[in-house]
């Protein structure tokens, strides 16, 4: 392993030592220049970017009038500095939520107020934001704290567009999007891949459970059209909650099928805030629901995809008039679970997990940028009282780290590659120190969490701290133990 640092599990969360450009030389892979093409951006950086940036970064303060207040309000309170937990992970100011916006915020009085100061956009700006701007998650936590409620996120993505626009872009983000356009997927599969891997899960159900229970591709007329993250057709641990869903739809005998030009709920094209990338993949969903005739779309376990479906999907691509009037906005696979299991379509043996203590991490898109169910707040309670009502055992971890306070997994927004496995480590470290309270005090063992992001982090992050991989799970995969079929 290479020489990362890995700071000691104790339990506490201190505020580290300022280290200014600690992380400076973290930085991420340049995009190729066909993914960069494919995605309507300039395929490398040309002459005259400068201007290029300064115009797209005018056209985007003209058109979002929150992007131009959070360069104008931040009154350099302080409240958000401990907030980020890639702050407290490596001690980094300008991995302060205050710091990072000042990196745009130096060019934005440069170029546009009359006071005048800040930097021009030169080389160093831009290394600096390649670096910077890709160890933010997007997560919003920040924005939870301030008093403004400066949304650091929404900066994040703003310079990230400038970046894409001025064809500097980050490789792994690009390339998800191109594999989407031509696979339907994050992972690049085609069609035959896909009915393949799902006719050995039915192989598998089978074996398990002695009865035939179907994972349907591109069914014609199902009720459901159900969107899975495409980690759930490969990944371990997400396959096992993919088998949940099956034995779900199965035992509440309501037909739904995946499809294969729909095969990803994940939506990368929020992470570099393009909007017309993040409508057309979005739009992938809705053609296939309309063409499969379903009357209602069901998403699983991915945090920011669930955002982006629940948000976004109705203003970019709506009206969804075609679908069950009841339905029109996609429902959760939680909120769909627990309502078959309140209602006693789905009965279940929680007894079946008795082996388990289990913790639940709210994935950030789901608690801080989402809502579920009916009522505010059900993104906290619907996936809580899904897993105490298939478990025995359950606790929280510490209260101003979870629902709306919870930490990023250190990961999102397209930080989950290898180039930048200091920033992963570093901010995932406080989720750590909150999960070493609760499994000195109540032996957690199990640690559920309903986003694909979070769940292949966390995995890889697990053993860096002396825990193993295999206590992270989804909630459905704890469905699919105590459901009685
Ligand atoms: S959005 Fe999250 S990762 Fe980005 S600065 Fe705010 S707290 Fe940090
Ligand atoms: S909490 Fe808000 S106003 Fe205060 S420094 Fe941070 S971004 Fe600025």
């Amino acid at each position: 392993m290479e020489n990362y640092k890995i700071q000691k599990l104790t339990g506490e969360i201190k505020v580290p030592k300022v280290s200014p450009g600690i992380m400076g030389t973290e930085s991420v892979n340049p995009a190729s220049e066909k993914d960069m093409e494919e995605l309507g951006f300039p395929k490398n950086l040309q002459e005259g970017w400068e201007e290029r940036a300064v115009g797209v970064f005018k056209q985007l303060l003209d058109n979002n009038k929150a992007l131009k207040d959070y360069m104008d309000i931040c009154v350099r309170c302080g409240a958000c500095t401990d907030k980020c937990q890639f702050f407290l992970g490596s001690g980094d100011i300008n991995n302060t939520p205050v710091g990072r916006a000042e990196l745009m915020r130096n060019v934005y009085r440069y170029y546009f107020t009359t006071a005048g100061g800040g930097t021009p956009f030169t080389k160093d700006v831009l290394r600096k934001w390649r670096s910077y701007f890709y160890q933010c998650s997007e997560c919003r936590r920040c924005a939870r704290f301030c008093p403004y409620g400066i949304d650091t996120a929404e900066i994040t993505m703003a310079a990230r567009e400038i970046l894409d626009s001025i064809g500097s872009g980050q490789k792994y983000i690009t390339q998800v999007i191109h594999q989407v356009y031509w696979s339907g997927n994050n992972m690049g599969t085609n069609e035959h891949a896909l009915k393949t891997v799902l006719g050995e899960f039915e192989e598998d159900l089978k074996d398990e459970t002695g009865k035939d229970i179907k994972i349907p591709l591109n069914e014609e007329g199902a009720d459901v059209l159900l969107i899975a993250p495409s980690a759930d057709f490969f990944a371990m641990p997400h396959t096992e909650s993919l088998l949940g869903y099956a034995k779900v739809f199965h035992k509440a005998g309501i037909s739904y099928t995946l499809s294969s030009y729909a095969s990803e709920a994940a939506n990368f094209g929020m992470f570099i805030g393009s909007y017309d990338n993040v409508k057309k993949i979005n739009k992938r969903v809705w053609d296939e629901a309309k063409r499969l005739k379903v009357k209602r779309v069901i998403f699983g376990e991915c945090g920011h995809a669930w955002r982006a479906a629940y948000n976004y999907s109705n203003t970019m691509n709506g009206p969804f008039d075609f679908l069950d009037n009841r339905y029109l906005q996609p429902t959760h696979i939680c909120d769909f679970t627990l309502g078959l299991i309140k209602n006693n379509t789905i009965k279940v043996d929680k007894s079946a997990n008795d082996e388990f203590i289990v913790t639940y991490h709210d994935p950030c898109n789901v608690a801080r940028a989402s809502r579920m169910g009916s009522e505010p707040g059900d993104q906290f309670t619907i996936p809580r009282d899904l897993i105490k009502s298939v478990v025995n055992h359950f606790v929280d971890m510490r209260k101003g780290t979870t629902e709306a306070e919870t930490f990023c997994c250190g990961a999102g927004a397209g930080l989950l590659t290898d180039e930048i496995m200091q920033t992963r480590i570093n901010g995932v470290m406080p989720r750590m120190q909150t999960l070493y309270d609760v499994v000195e005090k109540y032996h957690v063992n199990y640690f559920a969490t309903i986003c694909a992001i979070c769940k292949t982090q966390f995995s890889a992050m697990f053993p860096m701290y002396g825990y193993e991989r295999d206590m992270v799970g989804g909630i459905l995969q704890l469905v699919s133990s105590a459901i009685i079929l």
